[in-house]
């Protein structure tokens, strides 16, 4: 009967909502016990200076081996991990895993390149960040030179006074401070000159559609903005020549993206830095 119909396709919206929440549901279990579990790996990708031809830094990204769904997107897990908390442990862990694992690049006579970090605007709530950050140097014995965050426009702006003055403190230590995902953040530019920030990193977005003019104009003045302000730029998403050529015309030299190189696990990054001759 109709009746029966309609009931069914309320079981099958039922159903479908109830897939998703079951693995949401699984995965922020399993998060809980990924740490301990050693699920978790960093992943690095290179910041390029298009002119010199050499690696100018690494960008650490996490990835999550998950034991039966494998390798899952932070797009995925990096959600859950904010809403849980569960982001403010792991980013001590990746804290210490990319401090230790510069320092030992340094050693080696591998490279010397900063190393950045992602910040969720938990971090910054917490009232540690500072210590935590000076802890994990000291205890890898790392420059702090060599360690970056790389903070949204967002979190700049919301709560800004205790941002600023976490990120001065950083800053003073010698800690790199850039603007991830900058331009579409909706931050009104009047404060970007009172952010301690040293690199503004335009978002992929604007590279992607960068053959049409508006955006081409949005990233020239990006380029802008950050010379008058004494920033530097990177470009992030930089898959091909067009884009590079491009990018270089406007200004900008250096730059991430898959054409580059991709995010490579630590055992890669020997021969990567041998092939491409790093700052050392
Ligand atoms: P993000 O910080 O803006 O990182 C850049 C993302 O763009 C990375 O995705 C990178 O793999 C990807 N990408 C780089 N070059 C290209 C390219 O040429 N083309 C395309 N299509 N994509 C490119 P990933 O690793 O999946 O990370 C996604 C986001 O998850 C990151 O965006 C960051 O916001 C967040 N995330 C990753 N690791 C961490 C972490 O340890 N902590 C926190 N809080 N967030 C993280
Ligand atoms: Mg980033
Ligand atoms: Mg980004
Ligand atoms: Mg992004």
């Amino acid at each position: 009967s109709s009746k029966d119909s309609g009931k069914n396709k309320f079981s099958i919206f039922d159903s479908e909502m109830n897939r998703h929440q079951l693995r949401r549901m699984s995965l922020e279990k399993d998060l809980r016990k990924a740490l301990a579990q050693s699920e978790f790996m960093v992943v690095y990708q290179p910041k390029w200076d298009s002119l010199m031809n050499v690696t100018v830094g690494l960008e650490a990204l996490l990835r999550w081996r998950h034991p039966e769904h494998g390798i899952i997107s932070p797009a995925e897990f990096i959600p859950i991990a904010e809403e849980t908390g569960l982001i403010v442990p792991i980013t001590y862990w990746m804290l210490h895993e990319v401090c230790s694992q510069n320092l030992l690049w340094h050693k080696e006579g591998v490279a010397s390149v900063a190393v950045s970090i992602n910040m969720s605007a938990r971090m910054f709530e917490t009232e540690d960040l500072y210590e935590v950050v000076v802890d994990a140097l000291s205890r890898s014995g790392l420059d702090p030179q060599y360690l970056e965050l790389e903070i949204t426009e967002s979190i700049a702006m919301n709560n800004m006074e205790e941002t600023v003055a976490q990120l001065s403190k950083l800053r003073r230590l010698g800690v790199r401070v850039s603007l991830d995902d900058f331009g579409t953040g909706f931050s009104s530019l009047g404060n970007l000159d009172e952010i301690p920030v040293n690199t503004l990193k335009i978002d992929q977005v604007f590279i992607r559609k960068s053959k049409m003019h508006s955006k081409k104009a949005i990233i020239s003045n990006i380029i802008a903005i950050a010379s008058n302000l004494n920033m530097e730029v990177v470009a992030e998403g930089v898959e091909t020549p067009e884009q590079i050529e491009l990018l270089q015309s406007l200004g900008c030299r250096v730059m991430q993206g898959y054409y580059y190189g991709r995010p490579m696990p630590v055992h890669e990054l020997g021969q990567w830095f041998t092939d491409n001759a790093a700052v050392v």
